[in-house]
């Protein structure tokens, strides 16, 4: 079955409830969301009277809360302690979020491996294995989902090798997952008219098992330019036709796809582009939103 859904909001006031409904909203059934503002680590208590009601929501809706993400906010870098009070902050951060995640009954935390800002890939790696292994000490119900990344600026993780050394270095491995998204797959070199080559390189290097979320993009840029900027579905470098054979791929079956695309017009984009992939048919007047 496909799992679809996007990136929503999640405020003060509704909460996972506010998320769920807006998700509907685009007929979506699973959704992701950051548990505040991406760029900044302002967050508030979870209620639980709220979540208790989203919760009997999605199950007449019959959304499974295991497919629901959770967005860990740029802010965390793992992979450069040079100072440290940021990298402990970074730690702490990751920490209290796993709890809210806990509190929420969300499964699955995904998080950027970090950039190492000159310390270069291998003490990069050394620190996230550090970090997680502390923040994964305390945890037993939330997953860590390690994206891969588009290799821009310093960025840890841009390959499949990088993200297989981080796992290596985990003690807890049953908390570790991955994330893919195609839009940095692509950006960071791997030619995604060839997907079957890239789920096959990902199952030796690291294993399908551990392949937990996809997120869907396609790309304003070349293959290999090493820059993430996301484009709509169809839009972009990537194309409609490879985008839907990731989507239908039957080796990511029940894994969620979740759509980070950027708004047309001010306007979230979501209903109508999940619209052209259920219905498989490109929707050449997207733009016009
Ligand atoms: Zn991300």
């Amino acid at each position: 079955m496909l799992i679809i859904g996007s990136h929503v909001s999640f405020n003060k006031n509704n909460q996972l409830l506010g998320s769920l409904e807006e998700s509907l909203k685009y007929k979506a059934n699973t959704f992701m969301f950051y548990t505040g503002a991406p760029q900044n680590t302002k967050r508030y208590e979870i209620d639980q009277n709220i979540t208790k009601q989203a919760i009997l929501k999605m199950q007449e809706k019959n959304i499974n809360i295991n497919n629901i993400i959770v967005h860990a906010p740029y802010i965390i870098n793992l992979a450069n302690n040079k100072e440290s009070d940021k990298y402990d902050f970074s730690i702490r951060f990751l920490k209290d979020e796993i709890k809210r995640c806990e509190e929420l009954k969300i499964k699955y935390l995904v998080l950027h491996p970090g950039s190492h800002v000159g310390l270069g890939i291998d003490v990069g790696i050394e620190n996230i294995i550090f970090a997680l292994n502390m923040v994964l000490e305390y945890d037993q119900n939330v997953t860590i989902l390690l994206e891969t990344m588009s290799g821009k600026g310093t960025e840890v993780g841009s390959n499949f090798q990088e993200i297989k050394k981080i796992i290596d270095g985990i003690s807890k491995k049953e908390l570790i997952g991955v994330c893919i998204d195609t839009c940095h797959l692509n950006d960071s070199g791997y030619d995604l008219n060839n997907f079957d080559t890239i789920l096959k390189e990902f199952d030796q290097v690291i294993g399908l098992s551990y392949l937990k979320c996809v997120h869907v993009n396609d790309s304003k840029n070349i293959m290999g330019a090493r820059k993430d900027r996301h484009e709509n579905i169809g839009y972009g470098t990537i194309g409609f036709n490879n985008l839907l054979k990731v989507l239908y791929h039957d080796k990511l079956d029940n894994i969620p796809k979740i759509l980070e695309t950027p708004y047309i017009n001010e306007k979230a984009p979501y209903k109508e582009e999940i619209e052209m992939i259920s219905k498989k048919v490109f929707n050449p007047n997207l733009k016009d939103l």
